[in-house]
């Protein structure tokens, strides 16, 4: 077990390592974090930030001289880094995990190996591929393979014409073809895996999107306490056949009451927030625990909670991104009962840029949902 005061190393310095970084601090361990932005949300409340490339070896030499062990808070860390980091001490999640989340050519290429639910697609790595992809997949979502998040590098795409279009402007980067859902709604999991195997899921939240953004989870999820239950035990597949240490968030589509796994994020999820305020540990938490060798905390929810997401465009005078740059008013969020506001420090807001979110909790779910709806009304 690492106890404190060991010092941790977090790869990345955006608000999921920001909460990483507090929950660390609460439980009595230091966090050095490595962000290339001096003024990252995490890097800003670290012990120490290493202003640096995540492939700057000398970087990672002063974060393997000085923390007992690392974990991400992002999947684009280069593989490189991980591997040069395990030489060192412990790197959870390892590289290996960290690969098939961050390429989703891999991704799907897992979920098929392994017989877990997927929608239909194809892997893209050339127009022929796009030539030959099966009539069947339109209309569809071309996806690069890598380096997309919040709905970009995505493109609809009403049949192969715009297929082959999309694809020469994602300038023939390997990509997925996804047959496009109709999706009933989305679902995610939030689960913790120790280092000998041992699970704990989050109750099963669900989502709710806008622009490919992530705008409200509700937890628990509105769905049956079968769906529920079944999109757990398919999370813990995939934890298990990756080899899972750490958090990981599992996002799935429900479509025609059938789950389908969408993707996997190897760390703390955005879907997994309102666990700060309505659980007995928060993701970040288990995130900790799993790291140093800790037993996992059993996390039970105790309160119905919606979590809002709060994008830069609230910070325009017109609250859609356009107009006057301005601070907005958050006095009408702290007079609703239940809820508690975390803005992550971020220097500038652009439209789409995820600036903090707030959390309802409460004892009754559909007041909850009301109270967070019309919190959000109030802020434009
Ligand atoms: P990101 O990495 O940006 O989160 P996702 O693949 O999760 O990318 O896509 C973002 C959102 O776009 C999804 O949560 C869903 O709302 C919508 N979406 C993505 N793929 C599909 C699809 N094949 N069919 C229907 N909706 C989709
Ligand atoms: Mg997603």
């Amino acid at each position: 077990m690492i106890l404190p005061p060991a010092a941790l190393g977090m790869l990345g310095g955006g608000q999921l390592g920001r909460f990483f970084v507090s929950a660390a601090h609460e439980m009595g361990y230091r966090v050095w974090v490595l962000d290339p932005d001096p003024h990252s949300p995490a890097g800003l409340i670290a012990d120490r930030h290493l202003v640096a490339a995540y492939d700057d070896y000398a970087a990672l030499d002063t974060m393997g001289a000085g923390c007992a062990a690392v974990t991400t808070e992002f999947e684009n860390v280069p593989a490189g880094t991980l591997d040069y980091l395990a030489k060192f001490m412990p790197v959870h999640p390892a590289a290996s995990a960290v690969a098939v989340c961050q390429d989703r050519i891999a991704e799907k290429t897992f979920l098929a190996d392994n017989g877990l639910p997927h929608g239909p697609c194809a892997m893209i790595r050339s127009e022929d591929d796009v030539r030959n992809a099966n009539a069947g997949l339109f209309p569809a979502v071309l996806k690069v393979a890598r380096f997309g998040y919040d709905g970009k590098g995505q493109a609809r795409v009403a049949d192969r014409d715009a297929a082959v279009a999309a694809f020469q402007h994602f300038k023939g980067e390997p990509c997925v073809l996804e047959k496009l859902l109709t999706l009933d709604y989305e679902v995610s999991v939030v689960l913790a895996r120790g280092d000998a195997g041992e699970v704990r899921c989050f109750p099963t939240g669900e989502n709710r999107h806008r622009n490919g953004i992530l705008d409200i989870t509700l937890a628990p999820a509105r769905a049956s306490a079968c769906l529920r239950g079944d999109a757990q035990q398919v999370a813990e597949r995939i934890a298990e056949k990756l080899g899972y240490v750490g958090t990981l968030g599992v996002e799935f589509f429900v479509c025609r009451g059938e789950l389908f796994v969408n993707e996997m994020a190897p760390r703390p999820h955005n879907s997994g927030h309102h666990t700060i305020d309505a659980c007995d540990a928060s993701q970040y938490e288990q995130q900790v625990r799993a790291l140093c060798g800790l037993p996992l905390a059993v996390p039970r929810q105790h309160s119905a909670a919606v979590m809002v997401n709060l994008l830069g465009e609230l910070w325009y005078e017109d609250g859609k991104g356009h107009g006057a740059y301005r601070e907005p008013d958050w006095s009408a969020l702290h007079a609703v009962p239940g809820l508690r506001l975390h803005l992550y420090g971020k220097h500038h807001a652009r439209p789409g840029r995820k600036m903090g979110h707030f959390t309802v909790t409460g004892d009754d779910a559909d007041a909850v949902l009301r109270r967070a709806l019309q919190a959000r009304a109030a802020i434009g």
